[in-house]
């Protein structure tokens, strides 16, 4: 078997590694000068718990992830970047275009954070405004700092990442501001107040004005009260989603609630012969967690089991749950729309109750609503997992 693996991130790199172990012919391509992904570019760790036992920085782990994958001979090829998938697979490449066709693809592009155009932020288009992994680019690739004194818009567990790396690129964050409370949990959530930097939670962006082209200053509200923050920057953390251009280009159905493909539990897309995995599914999990599906993916992939049909939706009080087609022995991940104690219900278009799990948590946390040993012989579609407080 053929497989093109699209995107080497950890559940790229993973994937590859089980596949070329068990015979298969991979190819992994990348459109960056080097392989690994989100991590290589980090330089903090943790990376690697799940996967190696150990705290590693994210370029170690990246680059181990990337030897096993070679070692198991997949052939990993950077700067090949994906332009199209029809019946053949497009890429542009350092040598000019290139057309593949290999029996199954996996796509494993990730996620990015949200544009400042997606967050719909008012005032001027100034420079310096740009997200963590923009930031994790410039100074972890180039050494460039494009900014000394930047605020930092969100509080989810990146916005730590984007702090640490300022304090390496010799930048001072001079406040957080989050539109809601605090979202990173313990004990991250504690760094900027460790770091004494002023946090701004509930607050919103009103204005952003610039002097010269660059940022000078935002103009920031919480309730009737503005408030001036002097800056030279904006780093746009969080609200993570899919790398799903390439997946809507090849025809695949797309899920609203997560904006990336739709698939059974086997990673297996609308297009049979393409599978999905990682980031690109519902935006951001652990690498851990990508490097593990990878795996399973791959497996998968290796056992080729018929498609799954049964519809699977997101009922009241939930954001999305993955995946979107069910068959047996399927483990659900999901998340709510907000912090909520209660049981999760799964029903059937017959309101018939298949499975149910108590369980508490917040949107920005996963959920794993295990289904394996739960009968679904019979159940009628399309089923929706519901969430009552
Ligand atoms: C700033 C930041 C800090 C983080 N810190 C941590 C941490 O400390 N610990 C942790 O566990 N997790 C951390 N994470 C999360 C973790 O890095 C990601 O969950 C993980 O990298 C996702 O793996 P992935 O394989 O799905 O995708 P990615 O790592 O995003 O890799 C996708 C790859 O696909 C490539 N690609 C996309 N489109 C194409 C195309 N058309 N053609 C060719 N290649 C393509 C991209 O260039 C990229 O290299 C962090 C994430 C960010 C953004």
């Amino acid at each position: 078997m053929r497989v093109l693996v699209v995107g080497s991130g950890p559940a790229g790199l993973a994937a590859a590694k089980t596949l070329a172990l068990a015979g298969a012919e991979v190819t992994v391509v990348e459109r960056q000068t080097m392989a690994g992904g989100v991590p290589r570019l980090c330089g903090h760790s943790p990376y690697g718990m799940r996967e190696f036992h150990r705290i590693m920085g994210g370029a170690a782990y990246a680059e181990r992830l990337s030897r096993q994958a070679t070692q198991a001979g997949a052939r990993i090829l950077t700067r090949h970047a994906v332009t199209a998938i029809d019946d053949r697979v497009h890429l542009s490449t350092p040598d000019g275009p290139l057309t593949l066709t290999p029996d199954r693809i996996l796509l494993a592009t990730g996620a990015r954070e949200a544009s400042r155009a997606e967050r719909l932020l008012p005032g001027e288009r100034p420079q310096g405004i740009l997200t963590t992994g923009a930031l994790q680019d410039l100074w972890f690739a180039r050494g460039i700092t494009p900014f000394r004194r930047p605020v930092i818009l969100g509080s989810e567990l990146v916005a730590m990442s984007a702090i640490l790396t300022c304090r390496e690129a010799g930048a001072r964050p001079v406040a957080l501001v989050d539109s809601g409370p605090m979202i990173a949990r313990a004990p991250f959530r504690w760094l900027p107040r460790v770091l004494g930097l002023p946090l701004h939670l509930g607050a919103t962006i009103e204005d952003i004005i610039a002097t010269d082209g660059q940022i000078s200053r935002l103009v920031i509200r919480k309730g009737e009260t503005l408030r001036d923050i002097a800056c030279d920057g904006l780093i746009l953390t969080g609200q993570f989603r899919p790398e799903a251009g390439l997946a809507r280009m090849a025809g695949l159905l797309i899920d609203p609630a997560t904006m990336g493909p739709v698939t059974d539990q086997h990673g297996r897309t609308s297009r049979p012969e393409i599978f999905a995995a990682g980031n690109l599914l519902r935006g951001i999990e652990t690498a851990g967690h990508c490097w593990a599906e990878g795996r399973r993916i791959a497996r998968a992939m290796l056992d080729d089991p018929a498609p799954s049909t049964l519809e699977l939706r997101p009922g009241p009080g939930l954001r999305y749950v993955t995946p979107q087609r069910l068959g047996p022995d399927a483990v659900l991940n999901l998340r709510l729309d907000r912090a909520a104690r209660g049981t999760l219900t799964l029903t059937d278009a017959k309101g018939r109750r298949l499975a149910s799990l108590q369980t508490g948590s917040a949107p920005e946390r996963r959920v794993t609503f295990d289904l394996r040993g739960v009968n679904l012989d019979g159940a009628h579609g399309p089923l929706t997992v519901t969430m009552e407080a």
